[in-house]
């Protein structure tokens, strides 16, 4: 009898058998739609990753409302994967349709600023608590952008990150730490110009390592989530980023906080509710509720220095910028959401709902006896296939298994839940109700008793 993770490895896989048995006869019309997108969307799916799910197949969404879907078969979910975050308020939040619509027979993109760029700037300013703002498409596209801007300000060649982050498809980020060595990560398609001679990449929560990083000076600054969630959740210990910011600027290092994913604890992110001081932040994914738009900000100090160096360029391209960025369509989306829907309120709620979550997974992870631990960033939850949370990239790769997550998520689908897929992130957004919350742990209740 093998187990894993404390788990029955072969009654575990018996279960996904019969779990993947039920889901494609649940699933006709998906099965049916996806036979026929495979006739022309490369890999069968518009996205390719969108096979990676733990599904036999793709799941085709109908509509999507507040903390619920419903799929092409009829069938209707609770959503806990919220876009992995960029429907974490909630899918087509009624401000945001509102404001979408009336900008809908008004105009989408003039490369001109809107009437609203002035006041999103202003509300970004007051609750991030940084002074100017730049827009992008995406928080690849912002992240890629920020490092272009402070690489240019600094005059420093160098970027560095955390082994195991994520922070969108930015090439200078995927170098890994292999037996502490930096290797550039071998799942990288076309990558045909080496990435180590510019990025340094040590681990999270190892002062000393970021110490002896920086000594030389040629790093111009650190990008990082104040909280590691792409490689499961890597919380900081205690005094870890007030150490670590000292250290920053004694080395002359800027720190660009990418609150992507760590917006869930709080309306002005982790950093502003830990007191933390970045010189630049980046925020995608749900900041226009959903619709395609990210933001970055600096510091008074920093935006000059980036000023400057804009200025004292020769004309022509900067690198930076795509045409539709800052379009008036995301201006009024983001104003919306800014305004009406990310508000304390909404966060208040959604805490309250993420504390009952991790609550329940933590009591029917003890009554099962099983390694597992239950991590939580505001709204968003975690469960870990470990006793201890993880304290770097190295720990938190390690206790990842695929093929785990895979059988729990697909058990959990069958049943009307909807988790993230790659890792077992559960987010709440201010629609969830402490019914549907109920009804997660009911069902993750019934899967551990069907695993253990
Ligand atoms: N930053 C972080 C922290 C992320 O988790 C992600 C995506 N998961 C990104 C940036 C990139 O976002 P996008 O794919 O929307 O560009």
């Amino acid at each position: 009898n093998i187990t894993r993770h404390g788990v029955n490895l072969a009654r575990a896989q018996a279960l996904a058998a019969a779990e993947r048995a039920d889901y494609i006869a649940r699933n006709p019309i998906s099965q049916a739609l996806a036979a026929r997108a495979g006739e022309h969307l490369l890999f069968g799916v518009p996205m390719h990753w969108m096979n990676d799910w733990s599904t036999p197949f793709a799941l085709t969404v109908h509509e999507a409302s507040g903390a619920s879907f419903t799929d092409a078969d009829g069938h209707a979910y609770t959503d806990f994967c919220l876009g992995d975050t960029g429907a974490m308020f909630g899918h087509a939040p009624p401000a945001v349709a509102h404001a979408i619509a009336h900008q809908a027979a008004r105009g989408y993109t003039a490369m001109l600023p809107s009437e609203d760029a002035a006041p999103v700037a202003e509300e970004l300013a007051r609750r991030f608590g940084l002074p100017y703002w730049q827009f992008a498409l995406s928080a690849s596209d912002a992240n890629r952008f920020v490092l272009r801007w402070l690489r240019a300000a600094t005059g420093r060649s160098k970027i560095l990150v955390f082994n195991g982050c994520y922070h969108g498809t930015v090439d200078d980020v995927f170098v890994d730490l292999v037996d502490g060595v930096p290797v550039q990560r071998d799942s990288l398609l076309g990558q045909v110009y080496p990435l180590t001679g510019h990025t340094v990449v040590v681990e999270f929560n190892d002062l000393a390592a970021l110490d002896a990083a920086l000594a030389a000076g040629d790093v111009a600054c650190v990008l990082a989530e104040p909280v590691m969630t792409n490689i499961g959740m890597v919380l900081p210990q205690p005094g870890y980023w007030e150490q670590a910011q000292r250290i920053m600027r004694r080395h002359g290092t800027l720190l660009v906080i990418d609150e992507t994913h760590t917006i869930s604890s709080g309306p002005g992110g982790y950093a502003r509710a830990h007191g933390m001081a970045p010189d630049a932040l980046v925020v995608g994914k749900p900041i226009g509720g959903g619709v395609p738009c990210a933001v970055y900000g600096f510091t008074a100090d920093v935006a000059r220095r980036v000023e400057r160096a804009k200025r004292d360029a020769p004309p022509g391209h900067s690198g930076v910028g795509t045409t539709l960025s800052a379009n008036m369509f995301a201006m009024a989306a983001m104003r919306a959401n800014l305004e009406q829907v990310m508000t304390e309120q909404a966060y208040e709620a959604m805490f309250a709902l993420a504390d009952q979550l991790a609550a329940g997974l933590r009591g029917a992870i003890a009554r099962h006896g099983l390694p597992w631990c239950v991590t939580q960033v505001g709204a968003r939850t975690e469960f870990q296939f470990s006793p201890q949370p993880p304290r770097n990239g190295s720990e938190a790769g390690a206790i990842l298994d695929g093929e785990l997550e895979q059988i729990i998520h697909l058990y959990l689908l069958n049943r009307g839940l909807l988790i993230t897929p790659f890792h077992n992130m559960l987010l709440v957004c201010p629609q969830t109700t402490a019914q549907d919350v109920a009804r997660l742990l009911d069902g993750f209740e019934r899967c551990l008793s069907a695993l253990v």
